[in-house]
């Protein structure tokens, strides 16, 4: 990095100085700075071979058609609108088309209980006999398969499929219920005009759900489903984060959280059995920071008693929930000791716009701690110590794009500090953190905003490859499993590449 830098500046001395002696003319000058940033960019540096200069000489061609088109009229910039604005015209871009057939390796940042789409969950798991609602304190609908248990409600719980039966419409009714499930809306300035409007509803959505994913016919299904729709988007591997808890069944049987990791084992297994190309998941235990010490100390207890049972399959710890409104990492710094050789720590930090506030630190504590890769890194331009360890140490940044948007920390996603790590070639991955909660499935949507929006115009192929591999190399996969991996990987781009060629993509 440090050779990057002496050499970026060299090439302006050596300009500034030629210009003036003038030895190169001012055009051979500004082509020289703009390689030299070409070559510090995000994949800058990797040489194509010939099928994929062919294939990245057919994307640019629709790259540049599509930003031009957006420059000349902003009503239609996708890279510049908010998701919600923009989803239908991402869906008819060749661009978008292209990223879909894409192989992108592995998500990186997911959370189970948010990745599944909420039409699946409305039209599968609220079929299911027996689901029932009712409105807890704040005026959040809870949605369980039992009555036994304490969720917090206000009102009776009422049968879901009596409560459709009795409406106007069964439609407008299954409508209605994916909103409590979804954050989408047609005006989201309006909707959620600030970053506390717009959390309320995403903390309410994981509450809705809860109880529902617990129950046992309903977590298989729901896994199922997740790994059917990451597989859809061509991704062939996963890191979840997710925590345990107790499931039970119709009769209200309950089984220890020990089951729920048998039970999704045996989904990955025979998931793969019907699609062996699918290199299955690994776990990131992940826990609520809003919690003190002692519970915190519990869970990591928790964390660590599940790792040692399945040491490569529950690789890692994490807290979630809100950064600015719970607890900073630098609180449990004393809780979060004697992580078992084996075991890493994945922590959110950064995921804020609080320059100098205590969340802003989780940065600082997420590296003094030895994270392995930092979930969001928002922050992390405005502290260059940290910038630049990160990059020493190589420590991947999980970039989610739309989640930062529509979670309300940057309107015009060509402002997302994505682009200043992509200007850098600071380690980076792209992620989808809760497809499920804004409509996208896999990873597709998100890298649109990677490459159009935070990469600059010129970025094709070579930045696309780039993210690519990362997703691999930053990954937590074994020696064997990676090796397999990137074998995958080569075969499927090169059958991608074979694809556009043929003319079977665009
Ligand atoms: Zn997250």
């Amino acid at each position: 990095m440090r050779s990057h830098r002496i050499l970026f500046s060299s090439i302006i001395l050596f300009c500034i100085t030629t210009i003036k002696g003038n030895f190169l003319t001012y055009e051979n000058a500004r082509r020289a700075v703009i390689q030299a940033e070409d070559l510090l960019t995000t994949g800058g540096r990797i040489q194509l071979n010939d099928k994929e200069i062919k294939v990245n000489e057919l994307f640019m061609k629709y790259k540049l058609e599509e930003l031009a088109k957006g420059y000349r009229n902003p009503d239609v910039n996708a890279a510049g609108l908010h998701f919600f604005k923009a989803k239908p015209l991402i869906e008819h871009s060749k661009v978008f088309q292209f990223l879909r057939r894409m192989p992108k390796g592995a998500t990186l940042h997911m959370h189970n209980s948010a990745s599944v789409s909420s039409e699946w969950v409305v039209r599968n798991i609220s079929y299911m006999p027996g689901l029932l609602r009712c409105t807890n304190k704040d005026g959040v609908s809870v949605l369980s398969f039992r009555r036994s248990l304490d969720l917090g409600c206000e009102t009776q719980s009422v049968y879901v499929a009596e409560e459709r039966l009795r409406s106007i419409s069964p439609m407008a009714y299954d409508r209605n219920l994916e909103k409590l499930i979804n954050l989408y809306t047609p005006v989201p300035e309006i909707e959620y005009p600030t970053i506390g409007k717009v959390w309320t509803k995403f903390q309410n959505m994981f509450t809705t759900l809860n109880d529902v994913l617990r129950y046992l016919p309903a977590y298989r299904a729901y896994h199922w489903q997740m790994l059917e729709e990451l597989y859809n988007d061509n991704i062939m591997y996963a890191e979840i984060r997710m925590d345990f808890k107790e499931l039970y069944d119709y009769s209200g049987r309950t089984f220890a959280p020990e089951r729920g990791v048998k039970e999704l084992l045996n989904v990955i297994e025979q998931f793969r059995y019907q699609h062996p190309r699918f290199l299955g998941i690994k776990i990131i235990y992940s826990t609520n920071r809003n919690v003190d010490r002692n519970r915190m100390r519990e869970q990591f207890d928790k964390f660590k008693q599940l790792h040692s049972a399945y040491s490569n399959f529950i690789v890692g710890f994490d807290l979630v929930g809100q950064e600015d409104k719970g607890k900073p990492l630098y609180t449990f710094v004393q809780s979060l000791t004697n992580l078992p050789p084996t075991a890493r720590y994945f922590f959110h930090a950064g995921e804020t716009n609080w320059y100098g506030a205590s969340t802003d630190f989780n940065l600082l504590d997420a590296i003094l701690m030895n994270t392995t890769r930092i979930g969001h890194g928002y922050a992390l331009m405005k502290h260059p110590v940290l910038w630049n360890s990160v990059k020493t140490r190589d420590i991947a940044i999980e970039v989610s794009p739309i989640s930062n948007q529509v979670l309300h920390l940057v309107w015009d996603l060509r402002n997302h500090p994505g682009g200043f790590f992509m200007s850098q070639n600071i380690p980076m991955v792209v992620c989808n953190d809760d497809p499920g909660f804004w409509s996208t499935k896999g990873l597709s949507y998100d890298f649109y905003y990677a490459i159009m929006s935070l990469a600059p115009n010129n970025s094709g192929l070579k930045t696309l490859k780039n993210l690519v591999w990362n997703s691999i190399r930053y990954s937590v996969l074994n020696t064997f499993e990676r090796k397999a991996a990137f074998a995958n990987l080569e075969r499927d781009w090169n059958n991608f590449l074979e694809d556009v060629l043929k003319g079977l993509v665009f």
